[in-house]
């Protein structure tokens, strides 16, 4: 019998882990893959979650990240706007941070099952019941950081809808300013560059599944991305690191339910910005806190209440990252196609502007 079972082990389920364990919490971890491994993810960090991080002793200081202070935003056709980031962030491969979350969530003392792949999250007479692997396991509590869509999400309202989007990941090798992040438009999409650790760039890119309808994805690249002369260059000139690349599908920004069946939901699982924002993990940092801190609260007052908890996560999650992920998914709105992401360019331009939308998909440090 745990105290809390963490059902997926990215950023939001590593970081509550660890913020749990440190307060003497009995906490297991369920993940289906083994660290470390590469995701599709952009891998800019916003600063929002750095002064977080350094004061817990998670911030991986050895991988040295490249300060990101620019950024550059390019339409479909190639034109393009320049912008200082204001609060600006950093790189790391999800690779590496991930592995290095992984190693501070073991020397919490957090029972880490890796290759674990749960299939089942059942409630019953106050308690939890979770399978993977066949065997079953207990817990009081359970917190749901599985990502973006899982199988466990098969009774959950979003599933109804499908989602169209695709995302792809490569590492590669370029000559490009270091201190600069990149978003290029293109039909039905937008790419993504940026430096992560060992002078290696982040190349990532949203799809509509559209663009890949009869074709492999390295027809897709020179048919569609190709259309933008940046994305042309950048395809030209880069040593791609990957043999192949990272792959995922039905990426979805719909709403979701932030608790169901007594899960509470952290991360992409309880809602996912666009990418295009940059900062979906700093929302899963910055929403791991605020649910570990307020589990650390309630179960410290003695009389553990389930019902408080979940009203109390409920009405601060809404209350930090409603409005930023309602907010993501308008701007989205703007990229993907020619018209829109000229306007987009040109309301970049307008520094006030361009950080005024910032600011509204972003929280203060903390
Ligand atoms: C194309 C793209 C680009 C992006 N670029 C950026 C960016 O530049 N900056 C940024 O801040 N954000 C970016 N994001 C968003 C960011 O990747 C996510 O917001 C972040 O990874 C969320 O972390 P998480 O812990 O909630 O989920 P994840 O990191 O997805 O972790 C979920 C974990 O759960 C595990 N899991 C799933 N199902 C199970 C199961 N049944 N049993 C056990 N384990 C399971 C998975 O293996 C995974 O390790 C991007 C997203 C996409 C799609």
């Amino acid at each position: 019998m745990y105290d809390v079972i963490i059902v997926g082990g990215g950023l939001a389920g590593l970081v509550n882990a660890i913020l749990l364990a440190r307060s003497g919490f009995e906490v297991a971890l369920f993940e289906k893959n083994s660290y470390p491994f590469h995701r599709v993810c952009g891998e800019y960090i916003s600063n929002e979650v750095k002064p977080f991080l350094i004061r817990n002793g998670l911030f991986p200081t050895d991988l040295n990240p490249t300060e990101i202070s620019k950024f550059k935003l390019t339409s479909t056709n190639g034109k393009r706007a320049e912008l200082p980031l204001k609060m600006g962030g950093f790189g790391f491969s999800r690779f590496a941070f991930d592995h290095f979350l992984f190693q501070q969530a073991q020397a919490a003392g957090v029972t880490i099952l890796q290759n674990h792949k749960v299939t089942a999250i059942e409630f019953e007479n106050d308690e939890f019941q979770i399978i993977a692997n066949r065997q079953s396991y207990q817990s009081k509590l359970v917190i749901g950081a599985y990502g973006k869509r899982s199988m466990l999400d098969k009774s959950r309202k979003f599933m109804n809808k499908k989602s169209p989007y695709l995302g792809v990941k490569y590492h590669v090798k370029i000559d490009l300013p270091i201190d600069e992040i990149a978003l290029h438009n293109f039909q039905n999409g937008y790419c993504g560059i940026s430096q992560v650790e060992n002078n290696t760039f982040n190349l990532c890119y949203l799809s509509h599944r559209d663009n890949l309808k009869n074709k492999s994805i390295d027809e897709m690249e020179t048919t569609t991305l190709y259309e933008n002369p940046f994305l042309k260059s950048i395809w030209d000139n880069a040593d791609f690191v990957f043999e192949k690349p990272e792959v995922i599908n039905e990426i979805s920004f719909e709403k979701k339910e932030l608790i169901h069946n007594h899960i509470l939901m952290c991360g992409d699982t309880a809602g996912m910005i666009t990418p295009l924002c940059g900062n979906g993990m700093a929302i899963a940092i910055r929403s791991a806190k605020l649910l570990s801190d307020l589990i650390i609260l309630e179960w410290n007052k003695g009389n553990f209440n389930r019902h408080q908890i979940e009203e109390k996560y409920r009405m601060h999650w809404h209350q930090n990252f409603s409005s930023r992920l309602w907010t993501g998914r308008q701007i989205q709105k703007l990229f993907g196609s020619k018209w829109s992401s000229n306007l987009a360019v040109e309301l970049i331009k307008n520094q006030w502007v361009g950080n005024g939308i910032i600011r509204l998909t972003h929280g203060h440090p903390f």
